[in-house]
């Protein structure tokens, strides 16, 4: 767990989340601020500030729970959005690798 990190302190429950699906590596709990209807980020329980730094095992992990969680969101039939934030330039705000799911309406491109 690394300091000060929101996410880590989401996924190990020290702060409060509406989790949609939790195993013994990862989490997957709704956003905050909603973009989209359906809105949940997917966290690896281990630190890594972003998909550079985390290991493939666990990136292969989560993008094989994608399936499964997007089915029990109700938007595996009409298609979701997966978006990984890195880095300042790709905007990511909060600095431990999270992957955003995104449904529930027809998505706009490109996103800037
Ligand atoms: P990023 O911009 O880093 O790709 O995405 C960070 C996301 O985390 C944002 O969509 C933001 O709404 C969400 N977020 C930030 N803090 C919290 C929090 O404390 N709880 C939850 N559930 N989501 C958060
Ligand atoms: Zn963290």
């Amino acid at each position: 767990m690394a300091e000060d990190c929101i996410f880590c302190k989401i996924a190990n429950g020290e702060i409060p989340s509406n989790k949609v699906y939790e195993d013994d590596k990862m989490v997957a709990f709704k956003d905050l601020a909603p973009a989209a209807p359906v809105h949940v980020l997917l966290v690896p329980k281990a630190h890594a500030k972003d998909i550079t730094e985390a290991s493939p095992e666990i990136v292969a992990h989560m993008m094989g729970k994608v399936k499964e969680i997007a089915a029990s969101l109700g938007v595996a039939e009409n298609g979701f959005r997966l978006v990984i934030n890195t880095g300042d330039d790709g905007g990511q705000t909060v600095k431990h690798l999270h992957i955003h799911l995104l449904g529930g309406k027809a998505l706009g491109w490109p996103p800037c």
